[in-house]
Protein backbone atom coordinates (compact mmCIF):
# COMPACT_ATOMS: atom_id res chain seq x y z
CA UNK A 1 0.00 0.00 0.00
CA UNK A 2 2.93 2.21 0.66
CA UNK A 3 3.92 2.88 -2.85
CA UNK A 4 0.15 3.00 -3.86
CA UNK A 5 -1.69 5.24 -1.73
CA UNK A 6 -3.27 7.29 -4.36
CA UNK A 7 -5.20 3.26 -4.95
CA UNK A 8 -5.59 2.84 -1.47
CA UNK A 9 -7.81 6.31 -0.80
CA UNK A 10 -9.96 5.78 -4.00
CA UNK A 11 -10.45 2.11 -2.83
CA UNK A 12 -11.03 3.87 0.92
CA UNK A 13 -13.29 6.73 -0.47
CA UNK A 14 -15.20 4.05 -3.11
CA UNK A 15 -15.83 1.58 -0.34
CA UNK A 16 -17.17 3.72 2.29
CA UNK A 17 -19.78 5.13 -0.60
CA UNK A 18 -20.77 1.82 -0.78
CA UNK A 19 -20.96 0.89 3.03
CA UNK A 20 -23.27 4.11 3.63
CA UNK A 21 -25.63 2.94 0.63
CA UNK A 22 -25.58 -0.46 1.50
CA UNK A 23 -26.21 0.50 5.55
CA UNK A 24 -28.88 2.88 3.99
CA UNK A 25 -30.57 0.04 2.06
CA UNK A 26 -30.09 -2.36 4.51
CA UNK A 27 -31.85 -0.27 6.85
CA UNK A 28 -34.90 0.58 4.52
CA UNK A 29 -35.55 -3.06 3.62
CA UNK A 30 -35.83 -4.05 7.53
CA UNK A 31 -37.99 -1.09 8.47
CA UNK A 32 -40.21 -2.24 5.03
CA UNK A 33 -40.14 -5.71 6.38
CA UNK A 34 -40.74 -4.69 9.43
CA UNK A 35 -44.05 -2.69 8.69
CA UNK A 36 -45.00 -5.10 6.47
CA UNK A 37 -45.37 -8.06 9.10
CA UNK A 38 -46.40 -5.61 11.90
CA UNK A 39 -49.08 -3.83 9.53
CA UNK A 40 -50.39 -7.89 9.20
CA UNK A 41 -50.12 -8.66 12.12
CA UNK A 42 -52.56 -6.11 13.67
CA UNK A 43 -54.95 -6.93 10.97
CA UNK A 44 -55.06 -10.65 12.01
CA UNK A 45 -55.34 -9.29 15.76
CA UNK A 46 -57.68 -7.42 14.97
CA UNK A 47 -59.90 -9.47 12.58
CA UNK A 48 -59.55 -12.29 15.24
CA UNK A 49 -61.16 -10.20 17.89
CA UNK A 50 -64.38 -8.58 15.80
CA UNK A 51 -64.90 -12.54 15.41
CA UNK A 52 -64.44 -12.98 19.05
CA UNK A 53 -66.99 -10.14 19.71
CA UNK A 54 -69.65 -11.75 17.49
CA UNK A 55 -69.30 -14.89 19.13
CA UNK A 56 -69.49 -13.22 22.72
CA UNK A 57 -72.59 -10.93 21.49
CA UNK A 58 -74.36 -14.53 22.40
CA UNK A 59 -72.94 -15.03 25.52
CA UNK A 60 -74.10 -18.75 26.55
CA UNK A 61 -72.21 -21.25 27.89
CA UNK A 62 -71.77 -23.17 24.35
CA UNK A 63 -70.84 -20.09 23.08
CA UNK A 64 -68.52 -19.67 25.92
CA UNK A 65 -66.89 -22.99 25.23
CA UNK A 66 -66.57 -22.61 21.33
CA UNK A 67 -64.34 -18.97 22.58
CA UNK A 68 -62.05 -20.78 24.62
CA UNK A 69 -61.71 -23.48 21.92
CA UNK A 70 -61.34 -20.57 19.18
CA UNK A 71 -59.04 -18.58 21.37
CA UNK A 72 -56.45 -21.90 21.93
CA UNK A 73 -56.47 -22.98 18.77
CA UNK A 74 -55.81 -19.66 17.46
CA UNK A 75 -53.17 -18.94 20.49
CA UNK A 76 -54.31 -16.41 21.57
CA UNK A 77 -55.06 -15.26 25.06
CA UNK A 78 -58.49 -13.46 25.41
CA UNK A 79 -59.92 -11.56 28.79
CA UNK A 80 -63.47 -10.07 28.83
CA UNK A 81 -64.07 -7.74 31.37
CA UNK A 82 -66.55 -5.77 32.37
CA UNK A 83 -66.44 -2.08 33.03
CA UNK A 84 -65.54 -2.25 37.02
CA UNK A 85 -62.38 -4.16 35.74
CA UNK A 86 -63.83 -7.58 36.69
CA UNK A 87 -62.68 -10.33 34.31
CA UNK A 88 -65.79 -12.35 33.64
CA UNK A 89 -63.95 -14.54 31.16
CA UNK A 90 -60.54 -15.29 30.33
CA UNK A 91 -58.37 -18.16 28.24
CA UNK A 92 -54.90 -18.45 26.72
CA UNK A 93 -51.41 -19.13 28.15
CA UNK A 94 -51.25 -15.41 28.71
CA UNK A 95 -51.51 -15.10 33.12
CA UNK A 96 -54.79 -14.11 33.81
CA UNK A 97 -53.39 -12.33 36.70
CA UNK A 98 -51.05 -9.89 34.50
CA UNK A 99 -53.56 -6.99 33.71
CA UNK A 100 -51.23 -4.14 33.16
CA UNK A 101 -51.68 -4.21 29.74
CA UNK A 102 -55.49 -2.98 30.47
CA UNK A 103 -55.41 0.69 30.72
CA UNK A 104 -57.86 3.20 32.43
CA UNK A 105 -57.90 5.56 29.06
CA UNK A 106 -58.15 2.40 26.96
CA UNK A 107 -61.32 0.83 28.72
CA UNK A 108 -62.94 4.37 28.86
CA UNK A 109 -62.43 4.25 24.69
CA UNK A 110 -63.65 0.53 24.32
CA UNK A 111 -66.71 1.53 26.31
CA UNK A 112 -67.28 4.40 24.07
CA UNK A 113 -67.42 2.10 21.70
CA UNK A 114 -64.15 2.84 19.91
CA UNK A 115 -61.38 -0.70 18.98
CA UNK A 116 -58.17 -0.42 20.59
CA UNK A 117 -55.02 -1.76 19.83
CA UNK A 118 -51.36 -2.09 21.07
CA UNK A 119 -47.71 -3.07 21.68
CA UNK A 120 -47.35 -5.13 24.99
CA UNK A 121 -44.52 -6.54 26.45
CA UNK A 122 -45.14 -8.78 29.65
CA UNK A 123 -42.89 -8.99 33.02
CA UNK A 124 -41.22 -12.51 31.57
CA UNK A 125 -40.11 -10.52 28.07
CA UNK A 126 -42.67 -11.61 25.90
CA UNK A 127 -44.11 -8.94 23.45
CA UNK A 128 -47.74 -8.63 22.58
CA UNK A 129 -50.34 -7.43 19.60
CA UNK A 130 -53.14 -6.60 22.03
CA UNK A 131 -56.48 -5.64 20.73
CA UNK A 132 -59.33 -4.62 22.43
CA UNK A 133 -62.86 -3.78 21.62
CA UNK A 134 -66.64 -3.54 22.58
CA UNK A 135 -69.37 -6.52 23.46
CA UNK A 136 -72.82 -5.33 22.66
CA UNK A 137 -75.75 -6.83 23.82
CA UNK A 138 -79.26 -5.61 22.59
CA UNK A 139 -77.21 -2.20 21.33
CA UNK A 140 -75.60 -1.83 25.33
CA UNK A 141 -71.97 -2.24 25.52
CA UNK A 142 -71.72 -4.82 28.16
CA UNK A 143 -68.00 -5.76 28.61
CA UNK A 144 -64.47 -5.29 26.71
CA UNK A 145 -62.90 -8.19 25.00
CA UNK A 146 -58.84 -8.19 24.62
CA UNK A 147 -57.17 -10.56 22.44
CA UNK A 148 -53.43 -11.13 23.28
CA UNK A 149 -51.68 -12.20 20.30
CA UNK A 150 -47.81 -12.92 20.89
CA UNK A 151 -45.25 -11.19 18.79
CA UNK A 152 -43.25 -14.56 18.35
CA UNK A 153 -43.82 -16.01 15.38
CA UNK A 154 -43.63 -12.67 13.54
CA UNK A 155 -39.95 -11.82 15.48
CA UNK A 156 -39.06 -14.99 14.51
CA UNK A 157 -39.84 -14.49 10.38
CA UNK A 158 -37.68 -10.67 11.17
CA UNK A 159 -35.23 -12.34 12.38
CA UNK A 160 -35.24 -14.75 9.38
CA UNK A 161 -35.32 -11.61 6.86
CA UNK A 162 -32.78 -9.89 8.95
CA UNK A 163 -30.35 -12.95 8.67
CA UNK A 164 -30.87 -13.39 5.12
CA UNK A 165 -30.42 -9.20 4.88
CA UNK A 166 -26.79 -9.47 6.77
CA UNK A 167 -25.50 -12.36 4.68
CA UNK A 168 -26.58 -10.75 1.68
CA UNK A 169 -24.92 -7.49 3.08
CA UNK A 170 -21.27 -9.23 3.77
CA UNK A 171 -21.65 -11.24 0.25
CA UNK A 172 -22.43 -7.71 -1.56
CA UNK A 173 -19.66 -6.20 1.16
CA UNK A 174 -16.69 -8.35 0.22
CA UNK A 175 -17.86 -8.55 -3.82
CA UNK A 176 -17.63 -4.96 -3.57
CA UNK A 177 -14.23 -5.19 -1.57
CA UNK A 178 -13.03 -6.73 -4.54
CA UNK A 179 -14.20 -4.65 -7.67
CA UNK A 180 -13.03 -1.80 -4.93
CA UNK A 181 -9.25 -3.26 -5.12
CA UNK A 182 -10.09 -3.87 -8.83
CA UNK A 183 -11.10 -0.57 -10.27
CA UNK A 184 -8.30 1.41 -7.79
CA UNK A 185 -5.92 -0.77 -9.35
CA UNK A 186 -7.04 0.47 -12.77
CA UNK A 187 -7.32 3.79 -11.85
CA UNK A 188 -3.96 4.08 -10.05
CA UNK A 189 -1.90 2.26 -12.46
CA UNK A 190 -1.58 4.47 -14.84
CA UNK A 191 -1.38 7.68 -11.83
CA UNK A 192 1.60 5.33 -11.00
CA UNK A 193 3.15 5.28 -13.88
CA UNK A 194 3.22 8.94 -14.20
CA UNK A 195 4.22 9.68 -11.29
CA UNK A 196 7.48 7.02 -11.81
CA UNK A 197 8.02 8.42 -15.35
CA UNK A 198 7.87 11.86 -14.15
CA UNK A 199 10.62 10.98 -11.36
CA UNK A 200 12.58 9.37 -13.73
CA UNK A 201 12.73 12.59 -16.17
CA UNK A 202 13.41 14.90 -13.42
CA UNK A 203 16.61 12.73 -12.60
CA UNK A 204 17.39 13.62 -16.03
CA UNK A 205 16.75 9.85 -17.63
CA UNK A 206 15.05 11.92 -20.28
CA UNK A 207 14.68 8.62 -22.99
CA UNK A 208 11.56 7.89 -20.32
CA UNK A 209 8.41 7.46 -22.59
CA UNK A 210 4.91 6.68 -21.38
CA UNK A 211 3.04 3.81 -22.68
CA UNK A 212 -0.78 5.36 -21.24
CA UNK A 213 -2.93 5.40 -24.87
CA UNK A 214 -6.20 6.27 -23.53
CA UNK A 215 -8.13 9.43 -24.70
CA UNK A 216 -8.99 10.43 -21.09
CA UNK A 217 -7.52 13.30 -19.23
CA UNK A 218 -4.44 10.52 -18.09
CA UNK A 219 -3.79 9.86 -21.67
CA UNK A 220 -3.47 13.67 -22.00
CA UNK A 221 -1.24 14.28 -19.43
CA UNK A 222 0.93 11.30 -20.08
CA UNK A 223 1.20 12.75 -24.03
CA UNK A 224 2.14 16.12 -22.81
CA UNK A 225 4.79 14.71 -19.97
CA UNK A 226 6.39 12.55 -23.06
CA UNK A 227 6.64 16.24 -24.75
CA UNK A 228 8.49 17.50 -21.92
CA UNK A 229 10.72 14.62 -22.04
CA UNK A 230 11.22 15.23 -25.61
CA UNK A 231 11.73 19.11 -25.34
CA UNK A 232 14.15 18.72 -22.76
CA UNK A 233 16.06 15.87 -24.65
CA UNK A 234 16.12 18.20 -27.18
CA UNK A 235 17.18 21.12 -25.38
CA UNK A 236 20.02 19.13 -23.52
CA UNK A 237 21.45 17.91 -27.21
CA UNK A 238 21.05 21.17 -28.14
CA UNK A 239 22.30 22.86 -25.39
CA UNK A 240 25.94 20.40 -25.15
CA UNK A 241 26.34 20.49 -28.92
CA UNK A 242 25.79 24.71 -28.77
CA UNK A 243 28.53 24.55 -25.90
CA UNK A 244 30.54 22.42 -27.98
CA UNK A 245 30.37 24.82 -31.03
CA UNK A 246 31.01 27.68 -29.07
CA UNK A 247 33.77 26.37 -27.20
CA UNK A 248 34.77 25.51 -31.27
CA UNK A 249 34.09 29.33 -32.74
CA UNK A 250 35.95 30.87 -29.71
CA UNK A 251 39.21 28.76 -29.57
CA UNK A 252 40.14 29.62 -33.59
CA UNK A 253 40.40 33.42 -33.10
CA UNK A 254 41.93 32.75 -29.53
CA UNK A 255 44.56 30.30 -31.39
CA UNK A 256 44.95 33.45 -33.72
CA UNK A 257 45.10 36.33 -31.35
CA UNK A 258 47.58 34.47 -29.13
CA UNK A 259 49.37 33.08 -31.58
CA UNK A 260 50.10 36.85 -33.71
CA UNK A 261 49.70 39.19 -30.53
CA UNK A 262 52.95 36.63 -29.20
CA UNK A 263 54.55 37.71 -32.77
CA UNK A 264 54.23 40.99 -32.65
CA UNK A 265 55.70 41.25 -28.63
CA UNK A 266 58.61 38.75 -29.19
CA UNK A 267 59.51 41.00 -32.64
CA UNK A 268 59.27 38.01 -34.72
CA UNK A 269 58.71 40.02 -37.56
CA UNK A 270 61.10 41.31 -40.51
CA UNK A 271 59.82 44.97 -41.70
CA UNK A 272 57.05 47.16 -40.22
CA UNK A 273 54.65 45.74 -42.90
CA UNK A 274 54.76 42.04 -42.04
CA UNK A 275 54.09 43.30 -38.53
CA UNK A 276 51.23 45.73 -39.48
CA UNK A 277 49.93 42.60 -41.32
CA UNK A 278 50.03 40.67 -37.87
CA UNK A 279 48.02 44.05 -36.18
CA UNK A 280 45.65 43.68 -39.10
CA UNK A 281 45.14 39.71 -38.36
CA UNK A 282 44.54 40.49 -34.71
CA UNK A 283 42.26 43.09 -35.75
CA UNK A 284 40.16 41.78 -37.85
CA UNK A 285 39.96 38.39 -35.59
CA UNK A 286 38.58 40.70 -32.23
CA UNK A 287 36.00 41.83 -34.81
CA UNK A 288 35.16 38.45 -35.42
CA UNK A 289 35.14 37.43 -32.22
CA UNK A 290 32.76 40.75 -31.69
CA UNK A 291 30.38 39.37 -33.76
CA UNK A 292 30.18 35.87 -32.77
CA UNK A 293 29.75 37.27 -29.39
CA UNK A 294 26.93 39.57 -30.35
CA UNK A 295 25.01 37.20 -32.46
CA UNK A 296 25.38 34.83 -29.48
CA UNK A 297 23.79 37.11 -27.25
CA UNK A 298 20.97 37.50 -30.01
CA UNK A 299 20.50 33.58 -30.35
CA UNK A 300 20.43 33.21 -26.96
CA UNK A 301 17.75 36.13 -26.03
CA UNK A 302 15.54 34.11 -29.05
CA UNK A 303 15.52 31.02 -27.98
CA UNK A 304 14.67 32.58 -24.74
CA UNK A 305 12.12 33.72 -25.85
CA UNK A 306 13.59 36.91 -24.07
CA UNK A 307 13.61 38.85 -27.39
CA UNK A 308 10.39 40.97 -27.82
CA UNK A 309 10.17 43.33 -30.64
CA UNK A 310 9.44 46.76 -30.91
CA UNK A 311 7.16 47.75 -33.44
CA UNK A 312 6.51 50.65 -35.11
CA UNK A 313 5.14 52.14 -38.37
CA UNK A 314 8.31 52.05 -40.62
CA UNK A 315 8.90 52.84 -44.75
CA UNK A 316 10.14 49.23 -45.47
CA UNK A 317 11.62 50.71 -48.59
CA UNK A 318 13.28 53.21 -46.60
CA UNK A 319 14.51 51.02 -44.73
CA UNK A 320 15.93 48.36 -47.38
CA UNK A 321 17.05 51.12 -49.63
CA UNK A 322 19.53 52.77 -46.74
CA UNK A 323 20.56 48.97 -45.67
CA UNK A 324 21.31 48.60 -49.25
CA UNK A 325 23.75 51.88 -49.37
CA UNK A 326 25.10 50.90 -46.02
CA UNK A 327 26.61 48.38 -47.69
CA UNK A 328 27.40 50.08 -50.85
CA UNK A 329 31.27 50.01 -50.23
CA UNK A 330 31.33 46.52 -49.38
CA UNK A 331 30.47 45.27 -52.84
CA UNK A 332 32.71 47.97 -54.47
CA UNK A 333 35.38 46.64 -52.68
CA UNK A 334 34.93 43.38 -54.49
CA UNK A 335 33.69 45.42 -58.07
CA UNK A 336 29.97 43.97 -57.42
CA UNK A 337 26.53 45.86 -58.91
CA UNK A 338 24.18 46.33 -56.67
CA UNK A 339 21.02 47.03 -57.27
CA UNK A 340 17.42 47.42 -55.30
CA UNK A 341 14.52 47.02 -57.38
CA UNK A 342 11.24 48.21 -55.50
CA UNK A 343 7.49 47.84 -56.80
CA UNK A 344 4.17 48.39 -55.19
CA UNK A 345 2.61 51.18 -54.23
CA UNK A 346 2.41 50.81 -50.12
CA UNK A 347 5.60 51.10 -48.07
CA UNK A 348 4.53 51.82 -44.54
CA UNK A 349 4.33 48.60 -42.26
CA UNK A 350 3.91 47.83 -38.89
CA UNK A 351 7.39 46.00 -37.60
CA UNK A 352 10.74 46.33 -35.62
CA UNK A 353 12.43 48.58 -37.50
CA UNK A 354 15.88 47.58 -36.05
CA UNK A 355 15.27 43.84 -36.25
CA UNK A 356 14.03 44.21 -39.82
CA UNK A 357 17.26 46.17 -40.62
CA UNK A 358 19.57 43.35 -39.17
CA UNK A 359 17.21 40.64 -41.26
CA UNK A 360 18.52 42.98 -44.63
CA UNK A 361 21.87 43.45 -43.84
CA UNK A 362 22.86 40.01 -42.88
CA UNK A 363 21.05 38.46 -46.43
CA UNK A 364 23.14 41.37 -48.09
CA UNK A 365 26.54 40.77 -46.24
CA UNK A 366 26.02 36.88 -46.94
CA UNK A 367 25.13 37.72 -50.54
CA UNK A 368 28.87 40.41 -50.74
CA UNK A 369 30.99 37.74 -48.51
CA UNK A 370 29.73 34.57 -50.77
CA UNK A 371 29.77 36.05 -54.21
CA UNK A 372 32.90 37.15 -56.29
CA UNK A 373 32.11 38.33 -59.48
CA UNK A 374 28.64 39.91 -60.87
CA UNK A 375 26.50 41.44 -58.78
CA UNK A 376 23.36 41.49 -55.88
CA UNK A 377 19.73 42.90 -56.87
CA UNK A 378 17.30 43.25 -54.06
CA UNK A 379 13.46 43.53 -54.76
CA UNK A 380 10.82 44.45 -52.71
CA UNK A 381 7.49 43.97 -53.87
CA UNK A 382 4.43 45.03 -52.22
CA UNK A 383 1.36 43.06 -52.96
CA UNK A 384 -2.37 42.98 -51.84
CA UNK A 385 -1.97 40.75 -48.66
CA UNK A 386 1.71 40.54 -48.15
CA UNK A 387 4.95 42.05 -49.28
CA UNK A 388 8.15 39.74 -50.75
CA UNK A 389 12.14 40.79 -49.94
CA UNK A 390 14.56 39.20 -52.52
CA UNK A 391 18.00 39.23 -51.97
CA UNK A 392 19.43 37.54 -55.39
CA UNK A 393 23.00 37.18 -55.90
CA UNK A 394 25.55 35.47 -58.86
CA UNK A 395 27.95 33.80 -56.02
CA UNK A 396 29.26 30.30 -55.39
CA UNK A 397 25.58 28.99 -54.39
CA UNK A 398 24.56 26.40 -52.04
CA UNK A 399 24.85 22.72 -52.79
CA UNK A 400 20.88 21.28 -53.08
CA UNK A 401 21.69 18.83 -49.98
CA UNK A 402 22.83 21.67 -47.67
CA UNK A 403 19.80 23.76 -48.26
CA UNK A 404 17.79 22.60 -45.75
CA UNK A 405 20.45 23.08 -43.28
CA UNK A 406 21.42 26.20 -43.08
CA UNK A 407 19.23 27.88 -41.04
CA UNK A 408 20.77 25.29 -38.45
CA UNK A 409 23.25 27.17 -35.43
CA UNK A 410 26.81 27.34 -36.47
CA UNK A 411 25.89 25.32 -39.71
CA UNK A 412 28.63 25.94 -42.58
CA UNK A 413 28.42 24.83 -45.62
CA UNK A 414 31.82 23.29 -46.61
CA UNK A 415 33.36 23.45 -42.80
CA UNK A 416 36.01 25.92 -43.42
CA UNK A 417 33.85 28.32 -45.85
CA UNK A 418 32.95 30.78 -43.41
CA UNK A 419 36.13 31.47 -41.43
CA UNK A 420 37.74 31.90 -45.08
CA UNK A 421 34.76 34.48 -45.94
CA UNK A 422 34.41 35.40 -41.71
CA UNK A 423 31.19 34.77 -41.36
CA UNK A 424 29.94 33.13 -37.70
CA UNK A 425 27.42 30.54 -38.46
CA UNK A 426 24.70 32.20 -36.93
CA UNK A 427 23.44 34.99 -39.39
CA UNK A 428 21.07 32.71 -40.56
CA UNK A 429 19.41 31.81 -37.52
CA UNK A 430 19.11 34.57 -36.33
CA UNK A 431 17.55 35.94 -39.83
CA UNK A 432 15.06 33.00 -39.55
CA UNK A 433 13.99 33.54 -36.16
CA UNK A 434 13.77 37.44 -36.78
CA UNK A 435 11.76 36.70 -39.88
CA UNK A 436 9.16 34.58 -37.80
CA UNK A 437 8.98 36.91 -34.73
CA UNK A 438 7.56 39.16 -37.54
CA UNK A 439 4.79 36.00 -38.27
CA UNK A 440 6.92 35.82 -41.95
CA UNK A 441 8.49 32.74 -43.20
CA UNK A 442 11.84 32.84 -45.28
CA UNK A 443 12.66 30.63 -48.36
CA UNK A 444 16.07 29.49 -50.02
CA UNK A 445 16.75 28.47 -53.40
CA UNK A 446 20.32 27.91 -55.15
CA UNK A 447 22.51 27.02 -58.01
CA UNK A 448 25.78 25.48 -57.18
CA UNK A 449 28.62 28.36 -59.37
CA UNK A 450 25.25 30.43 -60.06
CA UNK A 451 24.30 32.19 -57.35
CA UNK A 452 21.30 32.04 -53.98
CA UNK A 453 18.13 33.62 -53.92
CA UNK A 454 16.59 34.07 -50.14
CA UNK A 455 12.71 35.49 -50.24
CA UNK A 456 11.24 36.63 -47.32
CA UNK A 457 7.47 36.80 -47.05
CA UNK A 458 5.63 39.03 -44.57
CA UNK A 459 1.81 38.98 -44.14
CA UNK A 460 -0.05 42.33 -44.52
CA UNK A 461 -2.93 43.08 -42.63
CA UNK A 462 -5.71 43.03 -45.61
CA UNK A 463 -7.79 45.27 -44.04
CA UNK A 464 -5.52 48.62 -43.34
CA UNK A 465 -2.65 47.35 -45.65
CA UNK A 466 -0.23 46.94 -42.13
CA UNK A 467 2.54 44.32 -41.61
CA UNK A 468 1.28 41.94 -39.40
CA UNK A 469 4.24 41.64 -36.54
P1 LIG B 1 27.89 32.78 -41.82
O1 LIG B 1 27.92 33.86 -40.80
O2 LIG B 1 28.96 31.77 -41.66
O3 LIG B 1 27.71 33.27 -43.18
P2 LIG B 1 25.15 32.07 -41.94
O4 LIG B 1 24.26 31.44 -40.94
O5 LIG B 1 24.82 33.44 -42.36
O6 LIG B 1 26.61 31.95 -41.40
O7 LIG B 1 25.13 31.15 -43.20
C1 LIG B 1 25.30 29.76 -43.08
C2 LIG B 1 26.05 29.18 -44.25
O8 LIG B 1 25.25 29.31 -45.42
C3 LIG B 1 27.32 29.94 -44.56
O9 LIG B 1 28.40 29.36 -43.88
C4 LIG B 1 27.45 29.80 -46.05
O10 LIG B 1 28.20 28.64 -46.35
C5 LIG B 1 26.05 29.60 -46.55
N1 LIG B 1 25.51 30.83 -47.19
C6 LIG B 1 24.77 31.79 -46.61
N2 LIG B 1 24.44 32.75 -47.49
C7 LIG B 1 24.96 32.40 -48.66
C8 LIG B 1 24.99 32.97 -49.96
N3 LIG B 1 24.38 34.11 -50.25
N4 LIG B 1 25.64 32.31 -50.93
C9 LIG B 1 26.28 31.16 -50.69
N5 LIG B 1 26.30 30.54 -49.45
C10 LIG B 1 25.66 31.16 -48.47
Amino acid sequence: MKNNRIGFKLGLVIITVFLIVLLFLGFAIDRLFANFYYAGMRKETEDLTSHFTVMANSMDSISEQAMKTFAEFSDVSIFNILKNGEVILHSGVHDSSDRSFIRASDLYKIFSGEKVSLLYEDPAGIRYFVSGQPILDGGEITSALYVMSSTEQMEQSLAGVRNLLMLSGMGAFLLALGITWIIAQILSRPLLQLQSATRKIAHGELETRLEIKSKDEIGTLAEAINNLAIDLQRYRDTRQEFFANISHELRTPITYLEGYSKVVKDQLYETEEEKDRYLDIIYQEAVRLQHLVDDLFDLAKMEEGRISLVPDWIDLSELVEQAVMKVELKAKEKSLKLNFHPSGTASLVQADGKRVEQIVLNLLENAIRYTERGGIDVYLRFESVSVTLIVEDTGIGIPADELPFIFERFYRVEKSRSRQYGGTGLGLSIVKKLVELHNGYIQVSSTIGAGTRFEIHFVLQPETGEEST
